[in-house]
C-alpha cells in the first residue's frame, strides 16, 4: 500500500511517523481548534468558508496559526496532492502547542499545525435509504457564555459524552437541547425540521455550530423555492416534524426517522430529505477548490 503522508508543523511524515509531544496542550488539555473538510472528486468543498471558520476559532482563543490563510490553503492542497486523493476526508488540526504541565498557554511558543488527509469511509448507503434513529440527551449543548459552540475548539468533551450517552440507549446520534430546552444540534451534525413545508434550523444563539453544510442545505433550499427559516424548536416539534435531517460534513444530509422512540410522520426518510441530499450531491461534485488540473488527475 502507498504511504501515507501527514503534514506535521513544518513538513511531511509518514503516517507512523506522525506523533505528537506529550507535553503539547492540545493533547494535555483540548486546548486548540480544528476543522473537518471534504473533497469530492478532486474538489475541496467551501475550502475557503473552512478556513474563514478555523481562523475565527483561532482568533476567538488567542490561537495565532502560524501560516496565513492562502498559505495554509495551499498546504492543505499539497497534502491532497501528496497523497494522490480523489475524495478524502481532511482534518487540519492547531494545538496550542508543546508548553509545561501549566495550564497557561503562553509556555507554548509555537502552535502546532496537522494535516490528515483520509480515503473517504463513507457512511454506509443502507442509512441514507433507512434513515437513523436518534435520542435526546440529559446533558446540554455548552452554553454560549461558558464554551461558544460556534468556536470549533478541541475540547469536544461535550459532544464526546452525548455521543456516549446516545449509544448506550442504543442510538447512533444524539440530539442536544440547550439549557431552555430548546434543540440545538447532533454531537458532529446540525439538525432541521419539515414541518407543513416549512424547513426550520436552530439560529446560532440557541448553542449550535453553524455548520457549512446547514448554510449550503439553507442556500440550496432557497433556491429550490422552499420557505426556509432560522428558528427556536423543542423536542416536541421534532416529534411532531414531517422530516427530520442532519447534516454535516460527515454526514452529508441524513435522514432521521425515529426519535425517542417516536417514529416521524411514516418512519422513512421524505421527500423534502431526499430533494436535498440530491441536490447537495450534484453541487459538491461541481463546486470547491480544484486539487489537480485535468491532466493530473490520478486514480487513487
Ligand atoms: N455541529 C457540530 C458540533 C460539529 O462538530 C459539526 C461538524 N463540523 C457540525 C455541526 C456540522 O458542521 P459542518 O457542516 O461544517 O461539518
Amino acid at each position: 500500500m502507498a504511504d501515507q503522508w501527514i503534514f506535521l508543523n513544518d513538513r511531511f511524515v509518514k503516517k507512523e511517523e506522525a506523533v505528537v509531544s506529550v507535553y503539547d496542550h492540545g493533547f494535555l488539555y483540548g486546548d486548540g481548534v480544528f476543522e473537518g473538510i471534504r473533497m469530492y472528486s478532486g474538489n475541496v468543498f467551501r475550502l475557503d468558508d473552512h478556513i474563514k471558520r478555523l481562523y475565527e476559532s483561532a482568533h476567538s482563543i488567542t490561537l495565532k496559526i502560524p501560516y496565513d490563510q492562502e498559505e495554509l490553503k495551499q498546504l492543505i492542497i499539497e497534502t491532497l496532492r501528496k497523497n494522490k486523493f480523489q475524495d478524502a476526508y481532511i482534518r487540519v488540526v492547531i494545538s496550542r502547542g508543546v508548553g509545561d504541565l501549566g495550564l497557561s498557554p503562553f509556555t507554548c511558543k509555537h502552535p502546532g499545525v496537522i494535516i490528515i488527509a483520509e480515503p473517504l469511509a463513507l457512511f454506509p448507503k443502507e442509512l441514507y435509504e433507512s434513515g437513523i434513529e436518534v435520542v435526546s440527551v440529559a446533558s446540554r449543548r455548552n452554553r454560549s457564555d461558558v464554551l461558544d459552540p460556534k468556536v470549533k475548539s478541541l475540547n469536544y468533551l461535550n459532544n464526546i459524552l452525548v455521543k456516549i450517552e446516545a449509544s448506550l440507549a442504543g442510538a447512533s446520534e444524539a440530539l442536544m437541547m440547550n439549557d431552555q430546552g430548546y434543540v440545538a444540534e447532533g454531537s458532529g451534525d446540525n439538525i432541521f425540521i419539515v414541518k407543513d413545508n416549512v424547513i426550520k434550523t436552530p439560529p446560532g444563539y440557541v448553542g449550535t455550530l453553524e455548520g457549512i453544510t446547514r448554510n449550503v442545505i439553507i442556500e440550496l433550499a432557497k433556491q429550490l423555492g422552499f420557505e426556509i427559516r432560522e428558528d427556536v424548536f423543542t423536542r416536541h416539534d421534532v416529534y411532531i416534524a414531517d422530516e427530520v435531517f442532519l447534516t454535516g460534513t460527515a454526514a452529508e444530509v441524513i435522514a432521521v426517522v425515529k426519535v425517542d422512540g417516536r417514529n416521524i410522520a411514516d418512519g422513512k426518510p421524505g421527500p423534502v430529505t431526499n430533494k436535498l441530499l440530491e441536490a447537495f450531491r450534484n453541487v459538491v461534485t461541481v463546486d470547491g477548490t480544484k486539487v489537480y488540473e485535468t491532466d493530473q488527475i490520478q486514480v487513487s
